[in-house]
């Protein structure tokens, strides 16, 4: 007998999730989310879900992230069966193993910089020292060094994702999950944020993220398309666009322009 690939997770697969539904509101006000969504991401890659918005993108996520829980379905996300898993676990399974990116940036406005990125080592109980040690490297890993006691307010919207991207990762999160992480900033902006996602894969992070955007899904290696609350195709993209190449050419762009 074959073994069952949700009880035990195949080694190169980070996650799988099986027949998942979710709906919200009853009634008329009822909407379906998920259809029976079957999805799974590899180990140490970067998946990104694409689909139109209303689809069930953010619902699906949520529900890899433990935030928010299925209706029916399996859900094995890093070994942990999470269907089958409760308040406070869901919790614990989350602060510990994941890093969640939103499309807002979600910073607390009246802390610095730097107090935001040590937040979740302060929850898990570092002294504030330690933790804002860690925090500083993780800034300086994402570009902001000398910006750690500005306020969030004080900084462009890429270096406010870099900021959310530093807070997710301090903790070293064995998977990471980014709900439309380029939705807010401008071209530039994006290919610059993709190419840091790039970089944390490189060292080995497993990555799942959500869009809309088409030419945003051309970075990463898996593209996985999701219609109407199910995922309908899983492709690995041989042409992945790599955005240091193309920040480098836009870079070499703008310097002959301003020599001409
Ligand atoms: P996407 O991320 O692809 O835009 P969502 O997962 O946010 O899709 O939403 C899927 C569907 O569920 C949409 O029709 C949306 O309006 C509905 N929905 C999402 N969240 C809620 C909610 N909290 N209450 C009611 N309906 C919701």
């Amino acid at each position: 007998m074959k073994p069952d690939p949700i009880n035990a997770l195949p080694s190169h697969l980070a996650l799988r999730t099986e027949g998942v539904q979710k709906s919200y509101g009853v009634g008329q006000s009822r909407t379906v989310a998920l259809k029976g969504a079957d999805f799974e991401a590899h180990l140490g890659e970067v998946t990104m879900i694409v689909g139109p918005s209303g689809c069930g993108k953010t619902t699906l996520l949520s529900i890899i992230a433990g935030t928010l829980t299925a209706e029916q379905g399996r859900i094995n996300v890093l070994g942990f069966p999470l269907h089958e898993m409760k308040h406070p676990k869901l919790t614990r399974f989350r602060a510990n193993h994941v890093g969640f990116i939103f499309q807002q940036f979600n910073l607390i406005p009246t802390i610095s910089v730097i107090e935001n990125v040590s937040v979740p080592l302060i929850i898990n109980g570092a002294k504030t020292k330690v933790a804002e040690a860690r925090a500083a490297e993780w800034l300086a890993k994402v570009g902001l060094a000398g910006r750690e006691r500005e306020r969030p307010m004080n900084l462009s919207g890429g270096q406010q994702q870099r900021v959310a991207i530093a807070r997710a990762l301090v903790r070293r999160p064995r998977m990471v999950l980014a709900d439309e992480p380029t939705g807010n900033l401008d071209t530039r902006t994006s290919i610059e944020i993709m190419g840091f996602f790039q970089e944390i894969n490189e060292q080995g992070n497993t990555i799942v993220m959500v869009t809309h955007e088409l030419d945003i899904a051309a970075y990463c290696k898996r593209i996985v398309v999701m219609r109407d609350g199910q995922i309908i195709s899983d492709t690995r993209n041989e042409h992945r666009r790599s955005a240091r190449q193309e920040i480098d050419a836009l870079n070499q762009a703008e310097l002959e322009a301003k020599l001409a």
